[in-house]
């Protein structure tokens, strides 16, 4: 399963120089989302992150970000027979939030996520396409902390190795199906 999904991201996920500003390899994955077969072999991929040896499931809820996140997130939370929580950019959650901001190249961001979304002691796998300066999953862990939940991974597609991604995103395993 690991095998397929990677043949499938080398066949089906395009690199686009310099969007969206110069000097950025901008990673498409929207041919990958409408192969059948290589959306089920990354989903699955994605899910082992949330299963020990055996195959059972480990996790409780699983968290995909904005907007990438989450066509990945609810399908591996589907998969693992578990809840979705999906974690927002500012102001679109209707009901009392946890929100956490941080840093982006240029300017700030903030993510919400709704504050009974994850129960205390509940673990959690997070699901994003593109680890990059790992900001984002940073300030996710920082929302699953603040519902009292544990984060117990980040699962990817992509991780980019020349970006402080695994660093800044400290003792947290990092899954990633392929490295560039
Ligand atoms: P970061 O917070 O820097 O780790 O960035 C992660 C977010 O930015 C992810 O949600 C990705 O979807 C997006 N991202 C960062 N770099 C790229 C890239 N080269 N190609 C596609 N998406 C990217």
């Amino acid at each position: 399963p690991a095998d397929a999904a990677r043949d499938a991201m080398s066949r089906l996920v395009v690199d686009v120089p310099d969007y969206p500003q110069p000097g950025v390899v901008f990673k498409d994955i929207t041919p990958l989302l409408s192969d059948h077969a290589g959306f089920a072999a990354v989903i699955g991929a994605l899910g082992d992150a949330g299963r020990d040896g055996s195959g059972a499931v480990v996790v409780d809820k699983v968290v995909g970000m904005e907007a990438r996140g989450f066509i990945l997130a609810a399908p591996v939370a589907l998969a693992l027979g578990i809840g979705f929580v999906p974690v927002r950019k500012a102001g679109k959650l209707p009901r009392p939030t946890h929100a956490v901001s941080y840093s982006l190249e240029y300017g700030d961001a903030t993510l919400e996520v709704h504050q009974d979304a994850i129960a205390p002691g509940e673990r959690v796998l997070l699901i994003d396409d593109v680890l990059a300066t790992g900001g984002t999953v940073a300030a996710t862990r920082e929302l699953v902390e603040a519902c009292g939940g544990t984060c117990v991974g980040v699962a990817v597609l992509m991780e980019l190795s020349f970006l402080p991604g695994r660093t800044a995103v400290g003792d947290l395993p990092v899954s990633a199906i392929t490295t560039v």
